[in-house]
């Protein structure tokens, strides 16, 4: 299998999705087995549904914390640390994933564009920062309000909603020559943008998993296989030379 060079000079953006963590027991989005095997996105991963049914939505988040704090990080997450332990601030991770998986791996340079599971924030949009909240909720009256009244909703973007830090994450991708994408099936936008503004700034794009994304013909490299059978070992850094 080719390595993925990593020059001197190099910027590297990562973008992962559900695949990477699909080795620690969460299921993806899309498989048959999948996360929406028995729920309809609508009725749990929508303004509407919140709207309509909170009791139903946190139900469904509550479940995922629950399995999300029963997984543990996979070798894909931890290659993703140690490079970044190699490159430092020539290093970025935007994950589309909710879990926490990438931080208990090490990872400290990143951005969860659609949200965090072991996050609440108020539903009013009142301005309060979200709150760190991992608890699993039995029934709707266990759930606390904000100080300004709103009910905490899970601090997750629903479809329909805009992902979160959107200029940080173009100026990022602005300054990358590289881009790595894991794990995604190329179908949920923003994200599956991406790469094809890095190719418009000549950043050189590879994708890593066991299938070719929707998006597949942005990438200049594939390398195929579960993330985390072929990312350890992956990455080839060159040594920065030091400035005089
Ligand atoms: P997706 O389900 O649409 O696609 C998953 C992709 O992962 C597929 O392309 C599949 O080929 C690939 N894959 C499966 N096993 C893999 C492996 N072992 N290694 C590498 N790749 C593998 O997921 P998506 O494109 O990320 O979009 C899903 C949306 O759902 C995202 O917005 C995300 O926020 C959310 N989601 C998050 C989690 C999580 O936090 N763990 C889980 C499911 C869904």
């Amino acid at each position: 299998m080719s390595r993925v060079e990593i020059g001197a000079h190099d910027r590297v953006f990562v973008l992962t999705g559900a695949g990477i963590s699909a080795e620690s027991g969460l299921p993806t989005f899309r498989a048959e087995d999948g996360l929406w095997a028995g729920y309809r996105v609508e009725d749990v991963c929508t303004p509407e549904a919140w709207r309509r049914d909170p009791a139903g939505v946190w139900a469904f988040y509550s479940a995922r914390r629950a399995a999300g704090m029963k997984a543990e990080p996979n070798p894909a997450h931890i290659a993703l640390a140690e490079l970044e332990a190699g490159l430092g601030d020539r290093f970025f991770l935007c994950t589309q994933n909710v879990d926490d998986l990438h931080e208990r791996a090490g990872s400290t340079r990143l951005l969860h564009m659609h949200g965090e599971l072991g996050k609440s924030r108020c539903e009013r949009e009142c301005g309060r920062a979200p709150v760190e909240d991992h608890a699993i909720y039995a029934s709707l009256d266990q759930v606390p309000r904000c100080p300004c009244g709103g009910r905490l909703r899970p601090h997750i973007v629903f479809f329909g909603e805009m992902p979160l830090e959107m200029g940080r994450i173009q100026s990022e991708i602005d300054k990358a020559t590289v881009m790595l994408v894991v794990g995604t099936s190329g179908s949920v936008y923003p994200a599956a943008s991406f790469v094809h503004w890095a190719r418009q700034n000549g950043a050189r794009t590879v994708y890593i998993g066991p299938e070719a994304p929707l998006n597949a013909s942005a990438f200049t490299q594939i390398v195929e296989g579960k993330a985390g059978q072929v990312m350890p070992g992956l990455f080839q850094i060159e040594a920065a030379i030091p400035a005089l």
